[in-house]
């Protein structure tokens, strides 16, 4: 366990979201359906890092907390949509096949795009 990123976990967790938060707030959707995957890739790579090096150096620990750390990533990344119509965003039903409606207002999200 490493003292220094475990000291500072909180923290930076919690300043990303509120930032993530106040970045997305009152925007258009064509706004968020741009910056979604930017930021979520963003925090992930930055708390799924962090929680991943506090493994080292029990590598069991450090490989599974890696996979699931890309996994979320991936899922949360590219199969994760945002509505243009509502700007709801929609994580997969299933956790792997990116949703075709939105949960919201049911518009198509089968674009291609995030
Ligand atoms: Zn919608």
């Amino acid at each position: 366990m490493n003292e220094t990123l475990w000291a500072i976990y909180f923290p930076v967790w919690f300043a990303l979201a509120i930032g993530s938060l106040l970045f997305f707030w009152r925007r258009d959707p064509a706004f968020k359906k741009r910056w979604y995957r930017r930021v979520s890739a963003f925090n992930i790579a930055i708390i799924g890092g962090m929680i991943v090096l506090m493994t080292i150096p029990n590598w069991p620990a450090f490989a599974i907390f890696l996979a699931g750390t890309l996994f979320i990533g991936w899922v949360s990344v590219f199969q994760t949509r945002v509505c243009l119509a509502c700007g709801k965003v929609s994580q997969p039903d299933n956790l792997v096949t990116a949703p075709s409606f939105c949960r919201k207002c049911g518009a198509n999200l089968d674009d291609g795009a995030t």
